[in-house]
């Protein structure tokens, strides 16, 4: 692996020096021979974390999908499930094609919830999983095996999840326990137990609004407490940390805090959305995604984190300088954390994931979302000036 020296660059948009790297990693000093990149006085973060996407069913590349889907949840999930059979969707190739989209935004480390249900078994899981090897080097892809068309309303469906983490999957999944399934301690039950039985931690969709959300999100905090799994256990979306009734919503605020559970956001103008100011002062490890790209369920997304923190700045009313970092912190350091990455930074011993931005500061690399002029993953350089070094499949 060559080495590099990254000139003239501001890290975190602080004062201007040389990076070094070895190995894949950053390192104190400059390295004989290695080859000398002029950054130009360019702002350099540590790759951008997509923390919640759905690799498998993407409809990039793919003729224009006419979306005439119902209006509810259900509608969408049975629609998705007959187009994937009608389009012949490959989640091989399907997920390979928003993997490259995505590193050449910047982002090097990806987790994907993917669909596990009896109508198409594993397919997404082994998809996935062939894009994940493929790409291996070029970004890090984690694996939830998700049960989108519900777990104890279609049995066969957690022996299925069984054998999807037993195939590789990361992370156990797990989706609106009383909305879907409505058989709350069914699921997460046998969602705690498949995370215990494997030593996965688990990031479950929670769409739940007001007191049945909060219900839900209590039985998954005695849960992850019983079970020990604090840092080991994510709530994705959390809708109902948006309710109105603020008072509720601080109580629920300290019990996840208290148990070590993590949040995801998308930030959706569609629903009501955790505050990530409160998550923030609550201690509460917050990651950020885009959810699906361009799939059945809408057309819209494009897998760029820079401008997702522009989405968390906008549903958040976060304007200052200050808050806008927080945004794209929350789109790198905070799904770092929530996935629990090593090595993840800019600092000595770190690995060498990262993107060099245009902007005088990090508030302003978020204002413009300018071409990426370079990503590094493990100091390959593995996109330039907006185009992956990959060709699109
Ligand atoms: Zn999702």
């Amino acid at each position: 692996m060559t080495s590099k020296t990254l000139k003239d660059v501001r890290p975190m948009g602080r004062a201007m020096t040389d990076l070094h790297i070895s190995e894949g990693r950053f390192v104190a000093g400059p390295v004989a021979g290695a080859e000398v990149i002029d950054c130009g006085g360019g702002l350099l973060i540590p790759g951008l974390v997509e923390a919640h996407t759905h690799l498998d069913k993407t409809l990039l590349g793919l003729p224009w999908y006419r979306n005439e889907v119902g209006p509810r949840l259900v509608d969408k999930i049975e629609n998705e499930r007959a187009v994937k059979t009608s389009l012949g969707l490959d989640p091989a190739l399907q997920s390979a094609r928003q993997v490259v989209q995505t590193v050449a935004y910047g982002t090097t480390h990806i987790r994907s919830h993917v669909d596990v249900d009896t109508e198409h078994g594993l397919a997404g899981i082994e998809g996935v999983l062939a894009t994940r090897e493929a790409f291996a080097g070029i970004c890090d892809i984690e694996i939830v095996a998700f049960p989108q068309s519900a777990m104890m309303a279609r049995p066969g469906t957690v022996e299925l999840m069984d054998e999807a983490l037993a195939l590789g999957a990361d992370v156990v999944g797990g989706l609106d326990p009383c909305g879907i399934d409505r058989d709350p301690k069914g699921q997460l039950d046998a969602v705690f137990a498949l995370a215990e039985k494997h030593g996965k931690p688990i990031d479950i969709h929670l769409h739940e609004r007001d007191a049945l959300g909060a219900f839900s999100m209590e039985e998954i905090v005695s849960r992850t407490r019983a079970h020990g799994m604090g840092g080991m256990v994510t709530i994705s979306h959390a809708f109902c940390l948006g309710m109105t009734d603020r008072a509720a919503v601080a109580i629920l605020q300290v019990a996840l805090a208290e148990a070590g559970i993590h949040v995801a956001t998308t930030a959706p103008a569609s629903a009501p959305v955790p505050a990530v100011r409160e998550l923030r002062a609550a201690g509460i490890v917050t990651g950020a995604g885009s959810d699906g790209i361009r799939d059945t369920w809408g057309p819209y997304g494009n897998g760029d984190m820079l401008e997702r923190a522009m989405f968390v700045g906008l549903r958040n009313n976060l304007r200052r300088d200050d808050e806008v970092e927080l945004a794209l912190d929350i789109c790198t350091f905070g799904g770092a954390r929530m996935m629990g990455l090593e090595g993840y930074g800019l600092g000595i011993g770190d690995r060498a994931d990262c993107v060099l931005l245009e902007g005088e500061t990090l508030a302003e690399a978020v204002a413009l979302r300018a071409p990426r002029r370079l990503v590094l993953k493990g100091g390959t350089v593995v996109a330039e000036n907006g185009r992956a070094t990959v060709s699109t499949p």
